[in-house]
């Protein structure tokens, strides 16, 4: 679905985020990013979701680049940004509304959104009187809505109690096994990302230090979980 390929970025001429960076996703796989604050998650994101362009290598879906892809089909990638918030004056449905029109979402499709936000008759209110969590899942609706094959979904339970973030994982990990798309999910939880992703890239400093399932990683470092895995791994890389 998804091939990321040597994609590099710097801003400005000191700070290089994304260092020669490769990985790939496929259909009805849930990949997750890891890494400390800082490591390039959001910057390969931003890449992936055709916000920025990489200094050098491709990103390729289908085989297709992103740029021929996003220019013929828009909602073949669907994208929560981490720092993404509500219009105050706006309720959640009216929020749909929005994001579904630019996208050309249809009556079903408003209601597939409206039922994985979990909101119900909350919708009906303005989003000022929403909390942190019911934002989040409100987006998520938003963005998952038109069905995208890929969804980007970056720190998709940061500022989440552990309930919410309970169930804003059950919801993305319906969404990949009902429809058979790829998600991408970015998380410095390293816990969270065990119990969620399929599959787990551990990025450091723009690099992705080590990768595979989270299962399979635990055992061949033979510690009790992927935080231990990633400690080994960054005190090989500094040392
Ligand atoms: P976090 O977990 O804190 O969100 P991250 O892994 O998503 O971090 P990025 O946001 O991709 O990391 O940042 C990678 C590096 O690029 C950091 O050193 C950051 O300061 C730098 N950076 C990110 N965006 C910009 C920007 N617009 N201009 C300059 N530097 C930037």
């Amino acid at each position: 679905m998804l091939e990321v390929r040597n994609i590099r970025k710097t801003y400005g001429r000191e700070i290089l985020a994304v260092n020669n960076l490769s990985f790939h996703v496929t259909e009805g796989e849930i990949y997750g990013l890891i890494g400390p604050n800082g490591a390039g998650k959001t910057t390969t994101l931003r890449i992936i979701a055709g916000l920025i362009k990489p200094d050098a290598g491709e990103v390729l879906i289908r085989g297709v680049s992103l740029h021929e892809v996003l220019k013929n089909d828009r909602r073949i990638i669907g994208y929560l940004p981490e720092e993404a918030n509500t219009y105050p004056l706006l309720t959640g449905l009216e929020h749909l509304k929005i994001y579904g029109g630019l996208y050309g979402a249809g009556k079903e499709d408003l209601e597939f959104g409206a039922k994985i936000t979990g909101l119900g008759k909350r919708l009906m209110e303005k989003t000022s009187e929403y909390s942190h969590g019911m934002k989040r899942r409100l987006l998520l609706g938003a963005v998952l809505m038109t069905r995208p094959r890929l969804a980007i979904l970056d720190e998709p339970t940061s500022g989440l109690d552990v309930h919410a973030s309970v169930s804003v994982r059950k919801t993305i990990r319906e969404y990949v096994k009902s429809t058979g798309a790829a998600a991408i999910v970015s998380s410095h939880n390293m816990l969270e990302i065990e119990y969620l992703c399929d599959r787990v890239g551990l990025i450091f400093k723009g690099r992705i230090v080590e990768e595979g399932r989270p299962r399979e990683l635990i055992e061949k470092y033979g510690v009790s979980n992927l935080e231990e895995v990633f400690t080994l791994l960054v005190e090989g890389v500094e040392s």
